[in-house]
């Protein structure tokens, strides 16, 4: 499989995601859980507006999955998902990043929060993982695709099965380090108090989903 290169502005993001010392960490969850939320609000109007889709308000829930066993945190939406050529454009490409860049650059200057003010979005999630694995399937088509990256090598991209539209994304978690433990991000409890911290707002359900360990 072909690994393809992320755009040069994003690696520089992402290197600084990748090395981060910022302290608040956590946003990570408040990113992906916005960017869930955005993708619910899309198939959300559109269903609204089209005579032609079932809507069924029950449906539209966000899941995150934490499980200590396998240092997997999996959120799951039920959004619009999106299509290769959106994965490539939205994931391997961040619009934004020059200013993001700038941002997150000077962030650690001078000491302003402007990670946590701003937010870094999607890569914020190389924070607190090696690998991000995004499997998604577009509203409207039968065929669903899986991004991989485990970081600054770039990302592949692959058609895969998923029966239903919406987006898993699957973090796996960091190691410990000596200054840094990232076994939090797989404990419920911390998950929940992220959770009620920066996106009590969201008006979507999240669901905790806890594995038997
Ligand atoms: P922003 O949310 O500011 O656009 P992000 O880096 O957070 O920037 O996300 C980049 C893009 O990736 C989003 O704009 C969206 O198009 C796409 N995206 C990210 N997560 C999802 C998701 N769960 N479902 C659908 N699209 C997503
Ligand atoms: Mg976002």
């Amino acid at each position: 499989m072909e690994t393809k290169q992320f755009k040069a502005e994003s690696k520089r993001l992402l290197e600084m995601m990748i090395h981060s010392i910022y302290t608040h960490k956590e946003i990570f969850l408040r990113e992906l859980i916005s960017n869930a939320s955005d993708a619910m609000d899309k198939i959300y109007y559109k269903a609204l507006t089209d005579e032609t889709m079932t809507f069924d308000k029950e449906a539209y829930k966000i899941t995150i999955e934490p499980n200590k066993e396998t240092r997997q945190l999996i959120l799951r939406d039920t959004g619009i998902g999106m299509t290769k050529e959106e994965l490539e454009e939205n994931l391997g490409t961040i619009a934004k990043s020059g200013s993001l860049a700038f941002k997150a650059e000077n962030e650690s200057k001078d000491g302003h929060d402007i990670i946590g003010q701003f937010g870094v979005g999607f890569y914020s999630a190389f924070m607190v993982a090696d690998t991000v694995t995004v499997v998604t399937k577009p509203f409207g088509s039968d065929v669903a695709y899986k991004w991989e990256s485990h970081g600054i090598d770039g990302y592949t991209i692959e058609e895969v099965d998923k029966e239903t539209v919406g987006t898993d994304i699957t973090l796996h978690i960091k190691a410990n380090e000596e200054e840094e433990n990232y076994d939090e991000y797989l404990e419920p409890y911390r998950l929940r108090s992220i959770i009620k911290k920066y996106s009590d707002f969201i008006r979507y359900p999240i669901e905790m989903e806890e594995t038997e360990q």
